[in-house]
């Protein structure tokens, strides 16, 4: 037997699907996310039963390959017994597609789900008025919970077994002679579910029209009679009305609302603030910002920036006088005062220590540091006699100080470390864990291995320096995976993409593209596949084109070390955020600049469900970030492995590889060609200098996988610390990995989801636009003199985007379709 699951989204058939076949398929919460069909085995009746799980629909029309691929299956593929899916909570909408598949020649049970929901509210449906008006059986049920399943099983294998004639709604409306006629008309040429295919040929629908256009004609005189005496001929919304107006008249009697309860539920209070016409917005981001911050930032809660030490000289006596280390503080300031007070022979003597060839290492090292902080405090004084000590020069004094007093107390060092840098997040935390155990690992490796033979610098410098360089930033991207989950089960991505519909619209992008665009924070590839839910082929094509701008998980890496290395790493959490926010804002850009240039007709309405805010459940969080650890480990030993190796290759050996592995990277290979390509990176700025051409070299192989980009930089010897970039440099690297093009997968994807030429704009586009906003980026990033462009960046774009979306919110007439709902 075959029981096809039909329902809206996000009513509960993935969940349903998952409790009868225990699979464990992805539970979303968006529509969109089911859009492939999916089979499984119910196991526990006495004879098996293959299970469907059909994409969610709002109705069977044709508008999208969703309906057409669910309207297909049960009309063509026959099953036994439609299981129909109500979510409870939302009966009037949901019935709607009820309406149509009762039309059906196929046996339907309903299960209402949700019911869990229904009850916490304290109201109740009344199952007899229901069946009655609805003419099949209807099972409470609650997927979630687990309850009711067997009931519902039982009752539809009882089903299945009788043959069910279609019945329509309609049959008791106005136009039920135009829908015997219809009927009639199918009925003489022997077509299966005759009265299904003749509302649909009333209401004009494309694919019955196209598929009989004798019989469309035969009826056309019979539409333009009934027409002309009630209805002004736009049948395709006078049989919407009337399947509306049937639920509402009848079955809003079935549910009995708790009097006590007749306001706002829970949710709907919530939603109130979340999905509020101004605040929305920075609320969204505030969140996002939240989940940056515990993922990235070198100083949690701003502790450090709040109460930090680097921006006065004040302060800076305050870290050791404020730990009650006054002694010291006080030494330590008169060691530098001493030090100011050296006589010009002082001086020369100390330099000339530096060149004493019988000096010990250890005498020379103590006069370079004391000329040092010499030149340094001497600077200072007369910059603060002008006034005009900068905050970074102060904070050189400060770790100077630090430095002082590291080499004799232990015990203060660590003291004044943490003072220093503030509390990591839990994502930093865990990052330097895990950079500490493969590091360790590393090590543990090179001791074993022989040195200065090749397939040593194959495992060490190439294999391991390049895994554990991506290896080290996993538990980052699972943790911010784990806050992305959160959010998403919660119910609140769900708000996003009605909040950001809102604004959207204006930009010729519905609502429904952003939930693809929201799904490329995990991975353009599902992002670009689930534009199949799209009507418009434009705006397919368009929402392929900007999903990579919305940064994936493979591009995190890139982030999290880059953050490490901006001037203030403090700011680590600030410069991720406005990288996310820069990809939204290109992507806002590119698709006002694509529609400026076509004719792009009214972006279709957005209707979706916004399921009620419960907690997310543990097992599912895990499910995801299982498959996300799989995908990692899977991507990690097979394509990045590879690059690695061919990039291991290309950097030891010269084109005369014959003669063995070259001394110095720069006759490699890989030099050779960076070499070449490094002058178009000029204008980025970070093609530019000593390591220009290496830059040049991992943008290259993010191509191959977005993880190589970290993974080629390490090999080639830039890492944290060793990394000789402005900041402008490193944001203008930041933004155009971020922009250009995303790994072979995702442009294999583009290709085979996009329409032939929109294929090859989107190609041109991604080059491009990452190359122009790389360029602007530096040249901004000059303009502010560099050192907190991060901060100004991230500022400017997040103060941009809520001002430039909230006018637009203010600007928008159209009644929210959702808030009714
Ligand atoms: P689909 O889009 O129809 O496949 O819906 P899903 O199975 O993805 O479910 C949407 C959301 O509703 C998920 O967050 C589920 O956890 C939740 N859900 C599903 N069934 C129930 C239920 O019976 N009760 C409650 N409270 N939540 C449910
Ligand atoms: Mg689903």
């Amino acid at each position: 037997m075959k029981f096809a699951l039909a329902g809206n989204p996000n009513c509960g058939k993935t969940t349903l699907f998952n409790t009868l076949t225990g699979s464990t398929a992805h539970v979303g919460n968006w529509p969109g996310v089911t859009v492939d069909k999916r089979e499984g085995v119910y196991k526990k009746a006495s004879e098996p039963v293959d299970i469907v799980d059909l994409p969610g629909i709002y109705s069977l029309s044709p508008y999208t390959p969703e309906e057409v691929v669910s309207r297909n299956f049960i009309v063509d593929e026959k099953p036994d017994l439609v299981i129909n899916i109500v979510d409870a909570t939302n009966l009037e909408r949901n019935l709607y597609l009820t309406t149509q598949l009762l039309e059906i020649d196929v046996p339907v049970v309903v299960a209402l789900n949700m019911m869990d929901v229904l009850y916490k509210n304290g109201d109740s449906v009344d199952l007899r008025v229901l069946e009655e008006k609805l003419g099949v059986k209807v099972v409470e049920i609650s997927a979630l919970k687990k309850k009711g399943i067997h009931e519902l099983m039982e009752v539809a294998i009882k089903e299945a077994k009788n043959k069910r004639k279609g019945w329509s709604v309609l049959l008791e409306s106005d136009i039920h002679d135009l829908v015997e006629t219809a009927k009639g008309l199918f009925e003489a040429e022997s077509v299966d579910s005759p009265l299904f295919h003749a509302v649909k040929l009333i209401e004009g629908d494309e694919i019955e029209v196209k598929n009989h256009v004798k019989l469309d004609s035969e009826l056309h005189e019979f539409k333009e009679k009934a027409a002309k005496n009630e209805f002004d001929g736009d049948f395709e919304g006078v049989v919407a009305d009337l399947r509306y107006k049937y639920i509402t008249k009848n079955i809003s009697k079935a549910i009995k609302k708790n009097v006590n309860n007749q306001g706002l539920t829970k949710s709907d209070k919530v939603d109130k603030v979340l999905t509020h016409r101004i605040f929305s917005i920075p609320i969204f981001l505030i969140i996002m910002f939240i989940v940056f911050h515990l993922v990235f930032s070198e100083d949690l809660l701003g502790l450090n920036r709040l109460f930090g030490v680097t921006t006065s000289n004040e302060t800076a006596v305050n870290v050791f006088t404020g730990m009650g280390y006054d002694d010291m503080a006080s030494e330590a300031l008169e060691e530098a005062s001493a030090v100011l007070d050296l006589s010009e022979e002082e001086l020369a003597e100390l330099n000339l220590t530096l060149l004493d060839p019988d000096a010990t290492a250890e005498e020379k090292e103590e006069a370079q540091a004391q000329i040092d902080l010499y030149n340094l405090m001497t600077n200072l004084n007369i910059q603060y006699e002008l006034e005009k000590a900068t905050d970074e020069e102060i904070g050189e004094f400060v770790d100077y100080l630090v430095d002082v007093y590291k080499e004799g107390n232990e015990e203060l060092n660590d003291q004044v470390a943490v003072e220093l840098e503030g509390i990591p997040s839990p994502g930093v935390f865990l990052q330097s864990w895990m950079g500490f155990a493969t590091g360790s690992l590393i090590d543990l490796f090179r001791s074993f291995m022989p040195e200065d033979k090749w397939y040593t610098g194959l495992v060490c410098d190439g294999l391991l320096t390049g895994l554990d360089s991506i290896f080290s930033f996993l538990p980052q991207i699972l943790l911010l995976f784990l806050f992305l989950s959160i959010l998403e089960d919660s119910g609140y991505m769900a708000r996003v993409a009605f909040i950001m519909d809102r604004a959207f619209r204006k930009f010729g992008l519905s609502g429904k593209a952003f939930i693809p665009l929201l799904m490329g924070f995990g991975c353009s590839v599902p992002a670009m596949m689930a534009t199949k839910t799209l009507e418009d082929e434009k705006e397919r094509d368009m929402t392929i084109r900007i999903a990579p701008f919305f940064s994936c998980g493979a591009k995190a890496p890139i982030w999290a070390l880059l953050a490490v290395c901006v001037a203030g790493s403090f700011l680590g959490d600030i410069f991720v955020f406005s990288i996310y926010l820069l990809g939204i804002v290109i992507a806002i850009l590119s698709a006002l600049v694509i529609k400026a240039f076509s004719k792009n007709k009214e972006v279709p309405p957005f209707i979706m469900e916004l399921p009620q805010y419960h907690l997310p459940q543990v097992k599912s969080l895990l499910v995801h970030l299982w498959e996300k650890f799989k995908h990692f480990i899977y991507k990690a030993s097979t394509i990045i492995t590879a690059a690695i190796i061919l990039i291991w290759f290309l950097s030891s050996f010269s084109w005369a590889f014959w003669n063995g592995m070259v001394e110095d990277i720069n006759d490699s290979i890989l030099a050779s060609l960076g070499h070449a390509l490094k002058y178009v990176f000029y204008p980025c700025g970070w093609g530019l200098g000593e390591d220009g051409w290496k830059y040049t070299v991992a943008s290259i192989t993010g191509l191959i996988a977005k993880e190589d980009v970290v993974a080629t930089m390490a090999q080639l010897g830039l890492e944290e610390g060793s990394i000789g970039l402005s900041n402008a440099a490193i944001y203008s690297f930041a933004a155009f990995n971020l922009i250009t093009f995303p790994c072979f997968a995702a442009i294999a994807t583009a290709k085979s989801e996009s329409s032939k030429k929109g294929f090859v704009v989107t190609l041109i586009w991604w080059i491009a636009a990452s190359y122009v906003v790389s360029i602007v980026v530096f040249l901004i990033g000059l303009l502010f003199e560099v050192t907190w462009i991060l901060g100004i960046l991230g500022i400017i774009a997040s103060i941009g985007l809520v001002i430039l979306v909230w006018i637009l919110g203010q600007k928008l007439t159209t009644k929210d379709k959702l808030q009714e709902a």
